[in-house]
This record gives structure tokens, sequence and C-alpha cells, in this order.
């Protein structure tokens, strides 16, 4: 019997993966069906939801047979505290997303790195020659070692930036100085030159980036946040920046998106703000990881990228 998965996101994003999951469950021998619909017809025998935070879908409780919920995104939030969802969650860790966040967090670093913006000269009068130190001397350090900051990190290494990061758990990464705990924080941002967020947004991360802890980074130093919006204080790094502590923050996420028209940070001359686009999942290597899954949960085999509701990620 075919096994029946709701896809349930908007019906721009059906569009794009409904023929690449067709394909992907079919290469893996997986007989499932899929179906775009907000409230579908006897919900109790949904086996799967593919699931997309900005679905009108809130109430899980009458998928009663649903074995598992894959989100589509990587940031979970949204979701995961919603006290009807009483099935797994995993969430995505999509090698084409992960790709994306290299090329972006690789892109904007070296455009504070190399201060590209200084570069560009518009007229001989901004003819001021000017040599950037090498990556060797740029110590970067990045928030949050999971799929993602540990992709940029090594790509970052690979550059030759030394590279920090920081984490829950102690981690061993190739190429990188491994910090955790409070301590390893402290340390980790006393030498961020460059600061990439990559953590995911829980209780225990809301503000982590408050006025004590922007205190602690180098003067000078450059915030890129392609994490989520409330990391960081956003009052605390207005005033970093307007002190000269801070150079320059380069923002991706922002507690309410789209950004609202009266933000300073839309004027602000020492922020670069960019809409939520750092990086998205890509339909046709997400759609190999929802049937690997899917696969998987048929098979009675453990499900990838499982959330752990306590700690939020
Ligand atoms: P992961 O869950 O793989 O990694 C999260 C990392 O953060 C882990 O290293 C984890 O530590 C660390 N972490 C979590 N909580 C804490 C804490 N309290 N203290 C210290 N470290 C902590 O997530 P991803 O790498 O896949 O994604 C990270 C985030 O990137 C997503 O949650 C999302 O918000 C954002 N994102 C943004 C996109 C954009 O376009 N702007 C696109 C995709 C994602 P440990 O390893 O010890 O568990």
């Amino acid at each position: 019997m075919s096994v029946r998965v709701l896809f349930s996101a908007p019906k721009s994003d059906w569009e794009d993966y409904r023929e690449v999951l067709a394909a992907a469950v079919a290469d893996l021998a997986v007989n499932a069906t899929f179906e775009h619909a907000v409230f579908p017809d006897n919900p109790e025998a949904v086996d799967y939801i593919v699931y997309a935070p900005s679905s009108r879908l809130s109430d899980f409780g009458p998928f009663t047979g649903a074995k598992a919920v894959l989100n589509l995104w990587a940031g979970v939030e949204n979701v995961v505290t919603n006290p009807t969802l009483t099935q797994p969650l995993a969430r995505m860790v999509d090698p084409g997303l992960t790709e994306g966040m290299v090329e972006w967090c690789v892109a904007h670093v070296m455009r504070h790195h190399l201060m590209t913006d200084r570069d560009v000269c518009r007229s001989n009068a901004a003819w001021e020659p000017f040599v950037p130190p090498l990556a060797r001397d740029r110590p970067v350090t990045i928030l949050g070692l999971g799929a993602l900051g540990r992709a940029v990190g090594q790509a970052l290494a690979a550059l030759n930036f030394p590279v920090t990061g920081w984490s829950r758990s102690e981690k061993s990464v190739d190429g990188m100085t491994c910090l955790a705990g409070e301590t390893g924080l402290r340390q980790a941002l006393a030498t961020a030159e460059i600061l990439v967020l990559l953590l995911p947004l829980t209780p225990e991360t809301e503000d982590l980036l408050d006025a004590d802890r922007l205190a602690l980074l180098p003067k000078g130093a450059v915030v890129i946040n392609p994490g989520r919006g409330p990391l960081i204080d956003d009052g605390a790094l207005i005033a970093a920046l307007d002190k000269g502590d801070l150079a320059h923050a380069t923002l991706d996420v922002f507690r309410t998106e789209p950004l609202p028209e009266s933000h300073p940070f839309w004027t602000h001359l020492k922020v670069t703000v960019t809409p939520h686009i750092a990086s998205a999942t890509r339909p046709e290597s997400a759609a190999r990881v929802i049937a690997e899954n899917i696969r998987r949960g048929e098979a009675g085999e453990p499900l990838l990228h499982l959330v752990d509701r306590k700690k939020g990620y």
C-alpha cells in the first residue's frame, strides 16, 4: 500500500517540489503518494507531513497516524513548541542549503575582510591605495557548529582565516579551534574580528549578543548574522555601532520580517540589510533528504536530523 504524505506548505513550494519528491521516492523504491492540502480528508490516515512553518496548518492533533513531521526549513523555532505536535519532528539539513550558506557567508566575510566597499573608487578623489591584511591575520569566530556553522568554518579555514567555533557541546573540527560553555564564548568573542552567527533561536540563545557580550568583541569588529534576528539585542547593536566599537553589521534575519519600514537598521550607515536570503532549501537535494527519511521511517530505522524538543533545535 502507498504511504500517504501530506505536503503542508504554500502552493508555490508545491510547484517546486511535486516532481522532485516523486522522483526522489521512486529512486529509493518507496511507494509514496504526496498530496498538497491545508486540511486534508481523513487526516488520521496521513503517514508523514512535510511541513513548512509558513503553512496554515497549526493543529497536528487530527494526524493521529502520522509517524513524523518533516520540516522543510532548517530552523524549527516556529514549530518546536507547538503543543499539538506529538509526532517526532525532523528538521532540514540539505546539502544544497548548506552550500548556499557557505557561499553567502564567505562572500560577506570577504567583503569586510578585504574592505571591498572602501576599495571601489567612484572618483579619483577616492584613489587611496590600501593593503588589507591576509586572511591568516584576520580571526573569525562562528557561533554555532552545526550543519551550517561547521561547513562555513571549514570553508573559511580553507582560505587561511584562523577560525574559532563555539557550540553548546565540546567538539573537534579539523582546521578550527572549538570552544564551548560561557568561558569559551567569552574567549571566542574576544578574538573575533569578524563574527558569524549560525545558532538556532531557542530560549537560551535569544539575546545572546547583548551589550555585555558585544563589548567583548575587539574594537572595529564586524557582526554577520544569517542565524536568527533575536540572537542579537538590536538596541545594543546600534549603540555599539554608534560608539564606533563595532565597524559594521550585516544582517539577514530580524525580529520582525519583513524588517519594518521604520526600523533604524534600514538607514544606519554601518548596517547592511539582506532580506532573509542567506540560503534557501533547494528542492532537488531537499527532496532526497525527505525521501530518505520516509524510507527510514518505513524500514523502522532512526530518522535523520531529529529535533531535540527539550533543547529546541
Ligand atoms: P544545527 O542544529 O545543526 O546547529 C546548531 C548549532 O548551534 C550547534 O552547534 C549547537 O551546539 C549550537 N547551539 C545551539 N544552542 C546553543 C547554545 N545555547 N549554546 C551554544 N551553542 C548552541 O543548525 P544548522 O547549522 O543547520 O542551522 C543553524 C541556524 O541557521 C538555523 O537554526 C536557522 O536559524 C539558521 N538558518 C538561516 C538561514 C537563512 O537563510 N538566513 C537558512 C538556514 C538556516 P551543539 O552542536 O553542541 O548542539
